[in-house]
Formats: structure tokens, sequence, C-alpha cells
């Protein structure tokens, strides 16, 4: 089993559904990333920082799924990241209608000594150059290094995002993101640029449309499970990408072969944590939970065909 290190975003969310609305509630890539991998048993720290007004019941919340949170630096007189966004009817496109990055614009991170020989990284949403201060404090390369971005810091930190890029191994975007990236509207075109940029993975998540895999010239597809109802798809990327790398790290395999499994197991965790407002249903999601709806997804995609 690998240890995991996690940087992204601890944060306050308010968020306005179809369905409602709901105040500041616990919110950020790292906490989803933190709690879908917590699923496999893996060894994971988050680095990240918090303002003096975030709840210590948080962090146990966090420590209590034995995720460490000894590298979240809180900075006692500033204010948590603050996120707000208004989903569209169709759940699929929303609007941010809040950035704050409050403590998160002069964050300075420190990764804490016991997880300098992580060999599975994850650089979930936040501004590039913290995840690139991550990756030089790591003095052996992990074994596999995963980047999550988003379109804000594409629009505002382009050339610190490229250099992040051309560091890792796989990058996991939607697919208007990978279009804006690569300037191509094909998908096919727009991962084949992606690689180019660094990364021999790319993973492009098409929200209730699956995700796919290119791997240079191999590709894989996963659907998303069909769910009866999606109350809030906060955090499905990151609850995605949480359990792609949680799972890797867990069975220590970084093959392609693998990586397709890794794709099913963050498909299926992601279908979860749309079911509740924010982290709610992925604080207590049971592993039996998990393994039934994995049975569905099995179901659900395999099929017998004679070639003639
Ligand atoms: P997702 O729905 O996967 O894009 O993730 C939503 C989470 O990302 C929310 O909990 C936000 O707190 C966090 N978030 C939103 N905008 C940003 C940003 N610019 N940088 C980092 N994290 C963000």
């Amino acid at each position: 089993m690998g240890k995991l290190l996690i940087v992204g975003t601890v944060a306050f969310d308010a968020i306005e559904t179809p369905f409602g609305k709901t105040d500041k509630i616990l919110g950020g890539a790292a906490t989803y990333i933190g709690l879908s991998a917590s699923q496999f048993g893996v060894d994971s720290g988050i680095v990240s920082v918090v303002g003096g007004d975030f709840p210590e019941e948080y962090l146990k919340m966090l420590n209590d799924r034995n995720i460490d949170t000894s590298g979240v630096e809180v900075v006692e007189d500033g204010k948590t990241f603050f996120w707000s966004g208004r989903y569209h009817n169709d759940l699929n496109t929303r609007d941010t209608l809040i950035t704050d990055l409050n403590v998160l614009a002069n964050f300075n991170p420190i990764v804490p000594a016991h997880y300098l020989d992580s060999e599975f990284l994850m650089l979930g949403n936040l501004h590039p150059s913290v995840q690139l201060s991550v990756i030089n404090q790591i003095s052996v390369r992990p074994k596999l290094v995963v980047l999550d971005t988003m379109n804000f810091w594409m629009d505002n930190t382009l050339d610190e995002l490229l250099e992040v890029i051309k560091k890792i191994d796989v990058i996991t975007i939607n697919d208007e993101e990978a279009r804006q990236l690569s300037g191509e509207y094909s998908l096919v075109r727009a991962a084949q640029k992606i690689h180019k940029m660094g990364p021999n993975y790319v993973v492009i998540k098409k929200g209730e449309h699956g995700a796919l895999l290119f791997n240079n010239g191999d590709v894989f597809f996963a659907p998303a499970l069909p769910l009866e109802e999606v109350f809030d798809p906060t955090g499905a990327g990151d609850t995605f990408a949480g359990g792609f790398i949680g799972y890797l790290a867990s069975t220590h395999d970084i093959s392609f072969e693998n990586m397709k499994r890794a794709i099913i197991f963050g498909s299926n965790l992601a279908s979860f944590s749309v079911e509740k407002f924010g982290t709610e249903r992925m604080e207590d999601l049971s592993n039996l939970e998990v393994q039934n709806r994995l049975q569905e997804f099995k179901e659900l995609t395999q099929f017998e065909i004679e070639l003639t």
C-alpha cells in the first residue's frame, strides 16, 4: 500500500441547485479527494490551509477517517477559502458566483516530514504555484503524480499551470476544460495535444456521460451510473479523482489495465457523492454500499457478443 499525499483546497462552499440551497458548508477539492480515497484504507495526508473560522470538528471528522491533517495550516487571523456556485436545471453546468481565495492567496505549503516520501501524489485543484511547490519539496519522485485543475486556473495562471502539467503523469479534467486547454473540439485530438504537454495519461470527465482514459494510442471509456436523482454535483470530479488514485495507491499497480479499474472505482464513488449536498454522503458511506453499487456497475457494462 503506497502513502498518498493530497494537495488541494479545504473550503467553505455555498451551493444552489434546483433542489435547494445551502449556507456555508464543508467543501474543497482536498476534502472530497481525502474522503473518497479513505474508502481504500490508504495512509493519506492533506496539505492545505484554512482560516481561524474553520471549525475543528471538520478536521476531526477527517482524522476519524484516517486522513492526516497535520499538513493543514491554520491561519488564526485569516478566512477560509470560500466558493459559491449555482447549478442550472440540467445539473451538468453551473455558474461560479464567488471565489474568495482568502488564506489561499498567500499560501506557502509545507509538506510534513513523514509525507516527503509519498509514493502517490494527488495535486487537487488549487493554485498551480502551490502544486509546483509541493512537487519540488518531494525529493524522490513519487511513483505516480495525478493533477486535477479547472478553467479558473487556465484563465488566471496559465503559464504556471503549464509548468505543472509538464511534470505529472495523469491529468484529470472535464471535457470543456480539455477543449479550453488544447484549443481542440474533438476530445481525441484534445487528448493528443495534452499528451504533448507532458502527461502520459489523460482522463477526460464528461459528467453524467462518463469518463475517458487516454494513454497515447490506447483509449478506455467508462459510463457514469445512470442515477434516478442527482442532488448536488459539487465535488463529483474530486471524488472521482480520490477514488482513482486511492485505488491505485491501495493496489500499488499503475499499469493501464489497473487504471481502467481505478476509473470504475472513481466513477462508482462519484455516483454516491452527488446524492446529497456537499460531503454528507461521503462521510457515512459504507463499504457494503460501495460493493453493491460496483456490482450494478458491472452488470450495466457487461455484455456478450459473438463476432463472426
Ligand atoms: P468540483 O465540483 O469537482 O469542481 O469541485 C468543487 C469543489 O472545488 C468545491 O468544494 C470548491 O470548494 C472547490 N473549488 C471551487 N473553485 C475552486 C478553485 N478555483 N480552486 C480550488 N478549488 C476550488
